[in-house]
């Protein structure tokens, strides 16, 4: 048996890959089992919405992701129905267009850099679990198996889990679409906006450009839906596209095609004592919207500061379990919108496809409903529970704020892992307590603009904990109390200090 790091993550897609990322720069040693040898993953996705760009944003990376795709602001839903992006409340007002291989690319090499060890061409065949550790099956490329173990273990490893299985959880739920085409084509007649959608109620179609002259093509076809396994014939995506875009663009070359159909499920706990779930390993959908990958990456998010606080012994009481309770209903209302979305795509009778046109126009010109809308695709509204009582703004996502000083504002404050603690004020006390007590934990920055509001920003992005207090010893105990409730013990005072108060002490 080889004993790895702490944590061994099954799966190195994109929920795997940032998991990876961020536990390796929180300096817990990580080992990812890829069962892959060299080839990418398929991509499937294409969009990347605004809070996942924020979180690569609070990494450093999302630059890097930014030049590789094209920035969509409008998104044409039905005839006239746009959904408005530009308006978002966010450095990022669009959504970004970009194969899901450069979105693993990017991760791949900000895990790597960091230290995580990624191991391809190793298959995760089993697992179990005692209150020690957990002891992972693998069976390597040439055909030999060996045991592995470590302190946790996260299935990365989608929608067909290995690890789900082991842990023999169900994953209830059924199947929202069947019989969907994809094809990589070349185009004739290149549309002029970015993503071109359309459907008919009889054929749906989907055309998004790699970015290299390639596009992938996604249609449905009402009158001929076959399993998986049967081949795709490229006139029949031609035919699919031409009916519901009104074009085929030209469409010529195909390189690649397939066929699949998507499930709705959602596995009913994302803990199993030492033993996690993220991303398609969780909760799979329909691909409407958008939101799979997305859902996955802000698991992973999620987990990661979480898994790394338990290793280092300052995980506060159910901090483990709190994965569970935020994500889950995160998963369960991204699986409710795609599915109203996707029988919304494919609403048949053409009354109703007329009147959906309509609804959807008026309802997106409404601007708390556009607010709304926008809000649930883009990531940005997801919140977290708040305990009775609690501050507003606890649960909520930390805007990125203008900060005094250097780093200039909240995001690149962000990016070291710790906890920023955000405050109104400067005032000794409260420096003191971050800085020096909680120092390896807790990052102490001046907001740059007036206000009142003191907050204690979780490493992922979400506000812990703020006050309104002005009072600043009242404030000073109460950002004690929260330090402690969050971060875990305080480390001890510094010798120099302790010797200091006992020398004045005696003095006295
Ligand atoms: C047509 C289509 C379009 C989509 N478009 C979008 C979109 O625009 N935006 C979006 O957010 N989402 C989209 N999605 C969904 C998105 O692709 C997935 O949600 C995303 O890939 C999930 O990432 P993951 O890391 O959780 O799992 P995966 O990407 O499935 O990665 C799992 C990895 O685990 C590995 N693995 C599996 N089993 C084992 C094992 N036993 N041992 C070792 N390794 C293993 C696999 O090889 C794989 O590399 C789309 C999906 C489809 C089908």
């Amino acid at each position: 048996m080889t004993e790895t790091g702490n944590v061994v993550i099954v799966g190195a897609g994109p929920s795997g890959l940032l998991l990876a990322g961020d536990l390796a720069d929180a300096g817990v040693p990580c080992t990812v089992l890829e069962r892959r040898v060299g080839e990418s993953n398929l991509t499937r996705a294409f969009a990347v919405h605004a809070r996942t760009l924020e979180l690569l944003d609070q990494r450093g990376v999302a630059e890097a992701l930014l030049s590789t795709g094209e920035r969509v602001r409008r998104v044409r839903l039905f005839g006239e129905a746009v959904l408005d992006l530009s308006r978002l409340p966010s450095r990022h007002r669009y959504v970004l267009v970009t194969p899901q291989y450069e979105t693993e690319r990017v991760l791949e090499e900000r895990a790597v850099a960091a230290g995580a060890e990624i191991l391809r061409g190793r298959e995760a065949t089993g697992l179990r679990q005692d209150s020690g550790g957990v002891t992972l099956d693998v069976r390597a490329a040439d055909g030999t198996g060996h045991a592995l173990r470590a302190a946790y273990a996260v299935g990365c490893d989608g929608v067909h889990s290995t690890v789900r299985r082991a842990l023999g959880l169900p994953f209830p739920g059924g199947s929202v679409i069947r019989s969907v085409m994809l094809a990589d084509v070349r185009l004739a007649d290149a549309p002029r906006e970015v993503l071109t959608v359309g459907a008919t109620g009889d054929a749906f179609a989907l055309l998004v450009p790699f970015g290299d002259g390639w596009y992938r093509a996604v249609a449905w076809n009402r009158a001929h839906q076959a399993p998986d396994s049967e081949p795709v014939e490229f006139a029949e995506v031609r035919d699919t596209v031409r009916r519901a875009l009104g074009t085929d663009h030209g469409m010529h070359d195909p390189r690649w095609t397939a066929r699949f159909h998507s499930d709705e499920r959602q596995v009913p706990h994302y803990r199993i004592g030492r033993v996690f779930l993220a991303g398609d390993a969780a909760h799979v959908h329909s691909p409407v919207g958008g939101q799979g990958m997305n859902t996955g990456l802000q698991d992973a998010a999620n987990l990661g500061w979480k898994l790394a606080a338990a290793l280092r012994g300052q995980a506060p009481p159910g901090l483990l379990d709190s994965y569970h309770e935020e994500r889950h209903p995160v998963g369960r209302a991204v699986l409710r919108g795609s599915g109203a979305a996707t029988r919304a795509v494919l609403l048949e009778p053409r009354a109703l496809r007329a009147l959906r046109a309509v609804a959807a126009r008026v309802a997106l010109r409404t601007p708390p409903v556009a607010r709304r809308a926008t809000g649930a695709v883009s990531g940005l509204d997801i919140a977290y529970p708040a305990p009775h009582g609690a501050h507003r703004l606890t649960g909520r996502r930390a805007p990125d704020v203008r900060l005094a000083g250097t780093p200039g504002r909240l995001f690149e404050a962000l990016r070291d892992g710790r906890f920023v603690l955000v405050v109104a004020a400067n005032d000794p006390a409260v420096t003191y307590l971050a800085t020096k007590r909680w120092a390896d934990r807790v990052r102490c920055a001046l907001a740059g603009g007036a206000t009142r509001t003191t907050a204690l920003v979780r490493p992922d992005g979400y506000i812990a904990w703020a006050t309104d207090e002005t009072a600043p010893d009242r404030r000073a105990t109460e950002i004690r109390d929260a330090l402690a409730a969050w971060c875990g013990p305080p480390a001890e005072r510094p010798a120099h200090e302790r010797h200091g108060r006992e020398r004045q002490a005696r003095e006295r």
